[in-house]
């Protein structure tokens, strides 16, 4: 995708708070979400500065997914515009304070999907379990994934129970308990916009045109829950209970000019034909950073500042969004507008890009030490995950996603 007037980096907005130089949403990026303003009705609105501008055109952002990438980029050039600081006519009577506004989930959400895309990640994960042969035999070849459930997905803010489950260790029948073992996973998740027919696969080409745009994802998980049951069939409960995404979807437009090829893959065996092309080759990879912060009771009563406990790049995912939207309609599976599908941890190859406390903290052999003294294997009820996103260029306005917060209870 060509860049246009909406990406120069020197366009300011009538909204002051957008121009500042480490504003998530400055006119460059233009996010949308869904809103409540007092006692109003659900809207559709776009995040500028600190405020949102609500976005009367659509009543619900499924609709506008369902009208594709070309919809989705005339709106964005239109509000672009609206905003510029040298539009004589500002529709200031749009504008709201975020910090006046709810936010909830920016689209109805059918079906969700959860991939295993970093090889970092499934490399330590595996090395845990099988010290010999961390990586199955078929992870260079099919990007994995497991169908997720779309019911528990809560936006932003909302507080996650910890689960009871199944929990087993050594030669001892199972017990039906809360968690001990609840972790999170820092995720990027993408939004498909227009339907493919059900039978009919997506090209790799056109993969693109299928997405409408990206989230912050922490798909929490259950660890001692998931080691008893995963096995024959994946992930279930252990998964299911919760997982929480950011309020804003950055729209594939957005993303433009921090495109970057994907991944090198070494001697690695280069993917089947159904997995490739030239596209996604050289504009496959996103230079996006992902961070998680922690907080934990005792150190919001100290007044101590949430610490940063990982970043990691999404251009480090072995397989592209591009990859996991193909595979997943490579048999004839339709997926729909506002169906969400989550890339898989998102780990580097530091240690201080390890996107689960699982990794972090070697599962659970080497501690996380925390500046209110307290330590940290997995997390205790009080703790609060903080995700943040953002991509940077040296030619490019830098845009954030925003945050997601969870504060398990
Ligand atoms: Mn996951």
């Amino acid at each position: 995708m060509p860049l246009n007037e909406t990406h120069d980096p020197t366009l300011r907005s009538w909204v002051e708070s957008a121009n500042l130089p480490d504003a998530d949403f400055p006119i460059q990026n233009l996010p949308f979400c869904v809103f409540r303003h007092g006692h109003s009705a659900r809207r559709v609105g776009v995040a500028i500065g600190d405020s949102i501008l609500d976005v009367p055109d659509y009543t619900s952002l499924n609709d506008l997914a369902a009208r594709g990438r070309g919809a989705c980029s005339e709106l964005r050039m239109k509000l672009s515009r609206a905003l510029r600081a040298d539009n004589p006519y500002p529709p200031k009577a749009l504008l709201y304070p975020m910090s006046e506004c709810r936010l909830d989930l920016p689209l109805e959400i059918g079906d969700y999907s959860d991939f295993y895309a970093s090889i970092f990640h499934a490399t330590n994960v595996g090395s845990m379990f099988r010290p010999d042969n961390p990586l199955l035999p078929n992870y260079k070849y099919v990007p994995i994934g497991y169908h997720g459930r779309a019911s528990s997905v809560v936006v932003s803010g909302t507080p996650v129970r910890r689960p009871c489950g199944q929990l087993q260790s050594g030669d001892h029948p199972p017990v039906f308990e809360a968690s001990r073992q609840l972790d999170y996973e820092s995720e990027l998740g993408v939004f498909i916009c227009c339907e493919n027919r059900l039978g009919e696969p997506i090209p790799i080409e056109k993969a693109e045109d299928h997405m409408f745009g990206v989230c912050l994802v922490n798909d929490w998980s259950a660890r001692d829950i998931q080691r008893w049951e995963y096995q024959p069939l994946g992930p279930f409960l252990a998964k299911s209970f919760a997982t929480t995404i950011s309020p804003f979807v950055v729209t594939m437009d957005a993303l433009d000019p921090f495109r970057v090829p994907r991944f090198h893959r070494g001697i690695d065996p280069q993917p089947l034909a159904y997995l490739d092309c030239e596209g996604d080759r050289t504009r496959g990879g996103i230079a996006l950073t992902l961070e998680v912060w922690l907080t934990t009771g005792k150190m919001r009563a100290e007044k101590i500042e949430p610490v940063l406990v990982s970043r990691a790049g999404f251009d480090h995912m072995y397989w592209t969004l591009a990859q996991m939207v193909t595979h997943h309609a490579s048999n004839g599976c339709n997926l729909r507008p506002g169906d969400l599908l989550g890339s898989g941890t998102v780990s580097g190859p530091e240690k201080s890009a390890r996107g689960c406390l699982l990794e972090l903290t070697w599962r659970g052999t080497e501690p996380l030490r925390l500046p209110s003294g307290e330590s940290r294997t997995f997390l205790e009820d009080g703790d609060e995950v903080i995700m943040r996103g953002y991509a940077e260029s040296a030619t490019a306005r830098r845009i954030g996603l925003g945050e997601c917060r969870g504060t398990l209870v």
